[in-house]
C-alpha cells in the first residue's frame, strides 16, 4: 500500500490491509430512465464511468430539455465505502499506518467487517476535488481510491459464533433417536407446565 503512487493510477493493483471502517450502503445508478414531461415518451440511458449522458431532445416530440429522470424506474447497484489500513507487520518502525478508501460493489457489499484482513484487487483511481461545491473549478489536489474488483479474506474476526462446532439437523435428530429414553423425553416435553399425568400425555 505504501508503494502506491501516481504511476499506478488507472491500473490494476493488489494490496493487503485491514478493514477499519465500513460505510453505509449507497445505491449507485446503473441504467437511468428518462421520460418526456410533454409526451411521456421514455429513453433508457446506461451509465458509463459514473457520468449520466442526459438526453437533450425528446426523440418523439422533438422538444428540447423536456426529459426528466424517473428514479423509480431506473436500475441501481449496491455500493459500499470501506476504509482499509495497512497491516501492522507492513508498517516501518516509528511510522503511522496509511489508510486508503475502497469502493466495493454488488456481491462484495456487506461481506466484510472491521478487523478483517483482506487481499484486495482493484483499479487505483484518482478524482479531482472541487474547490467550491457550487463552482466547476477543480482543485489540483486529487483524491485517490480503489475500485474493488475482487477480495479474499485472509483472516476474519474471531467471533464466539464461529467457534461452536457445527452440528447438522440430521446429526441432532439421530443422536436423539438413539437415546433409549426418547419416548420419556417426548412425553415430558408435552405440556411441561402440567405436572404428572404421564399416562394421559402418552395418549
Ligand atoms: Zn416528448
Amino acid at each position: 500500500m505504501r508503494q502506491l503512487g501516481p504511476d499506478h493510477i488507472d491500473s490494476l493493483v493488489s494490496i493487503k490491509g485491514m478493514v477499519i471502517r465500513c460505510g453505509a450502503l449507497v445505491p449507485q445508478l446503473q441504467v437511468a430512465y428518462f421520460a418526456c414531461t410533454l409526451c411521456n415518451d421514455s429513453q433508457v440511458v446506461p451509465i458509463y464511468a459514473s457520468y449520466i449522458n442526459e438526453p437533450v431532445i425528446c426523440t418523439h416530440c422533438k422538444q428540447k430539455y423536456t426529459m426528466q429522470l424517473i428514479h423509480n424506474r431506473s436500475t441501481f447497484s449496491d455500493k459500499q465505502v470501506v476504509r482499509i489500513q495497512e497491516t501492522p507487520d507492513s508498517i516501518p518502525d516509528g511510522e503511522t499506518p496509511h489508510t486508503i478508501t475502497v469502493y466495493t460493489y454488488d456481491d462484495m457489499v456487506d461481506t466484510i467487517r472491521p478487523g478483517d484482513r483482506l487481499q484486495i484487487t482493484g483499479i487505483y483511481r484518482a478524482t479531482a476535488t472541487r474547490c467550491n461545491p457550487r463552482k466547476r473549478t477543480l482543485s489540483s489536489v486529487f483524491r485517490t481510491y480503489i475500485d474493488a474488483i475482487h477480495f479474499t479474506i485472509l483472516q476474519g474476526v474471531d467471533t464466539k459464533l464461529s467457534k461452536i462446532p457445527e452440528l447438522s439437523r440430521r446429526d441432532v435428530f439421530e443422536t436423539f433417536a438413539k437415546n433409549p429414553a426418547t419416548y420419556e423425553t417426548l412425553v415430558a416435553s408435552f405440556a411441561p407446565s402440567v405436572f404428572g399425568m404421564e399416562d394421559v400425555k402418552r395418549g
